[in-house]
């Protein structure tokens, strides 16, 4: 898969803080959007269709994944969710690097399709503290919590093919981590050269 932007694709055990660490950081640059991803979970409160995900059903889901219209999908926590590979190409198309918020399965299919994506763990700083934040927001049940400490802890075990590990301890501080990561790896020579090359020859 060749593209002009950079793939930066975050993972992290469920209550390690990704969502609230991606909405923080997307708006760092204006060449950097949030991939939407299709998946078949139930819609929460709040949320909009085509803004959030794109909300489909498990027929729909399948027929797509027949089709191959997905570049990664994967089961999480019993939902279906995949990455279209048409939402990857229009962003390319408009020069724009692309932030993927997706579990580690669909990210070791990337890792296998699109090595020169930039591969992010957010980690929390302790499993005493992923159980404490995962109680915390009261939307899960006895079982369900224990349920996402016992998967995060072969999660972590994945966090060592990714090519950065963000500790989350302080949400300021991760944040900035992160931006930090990002404008570095947009500074890569393959990225800039081309404006120098247009300097010497106008
Ligand atoms: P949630 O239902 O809480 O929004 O997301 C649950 C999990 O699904 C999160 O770990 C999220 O990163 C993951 N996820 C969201 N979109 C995708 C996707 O397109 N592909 C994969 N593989 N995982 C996704």
């Amino acid at each position: 898969m060749q593209r002009q932007g950079i793939l930066f694709v975050i993972s992290a055990p469920s209550g390690a803080g990704k969502t609230t660490l991606c909405k923080q950081i997307i708006d760092f640059s204006p060449k950097l959007r949030q991939s939407v991803s299709f998946t078949t979970r139930p819609m929460r409160q709040g949320e909009i269709d085509g803004i959030d995900y794109h909300f489909v059903d498990v027929e729909r889901f399948r027929e797509m994944i027949a089709a191959d219209a997905f570049v990664e999908w994967a089961q999480v926590h019993d939902n279906y969710y995949g990455t279209a590979l048409q939402t990857l190409r229009q962003a390319g198309d408009d020069g724009q690097h692309v932030l993927l918020d997706i579990d580690f399965q669909g990210a070791a299919q990337l890792k296998k399709c699109a090595d020169e994506a930039v591969f992010i763990f957010i980690a929390p700083p302790s499993l005493d503290e992923l159980e404490r934040r995962l109680r915390g927001r009261a939307t899960d049940s006895d079982d369900v919590i224990i349920r996402r400490i016992e998967n995060a802890r072969g999660e972590l075990q994945q966090a060592r093919w990714y090519d950065y590990i963000v500790v989350n301890d302080n949400v300021d501080e991760a944040a900035a981590q992160l931006i930090a990561i990002m404008q570095a790896e947009m500074c890569r020579s393959r990225f800039v050269f081309p404006s120098i090359e247009e300097m010497l020859n106008p």
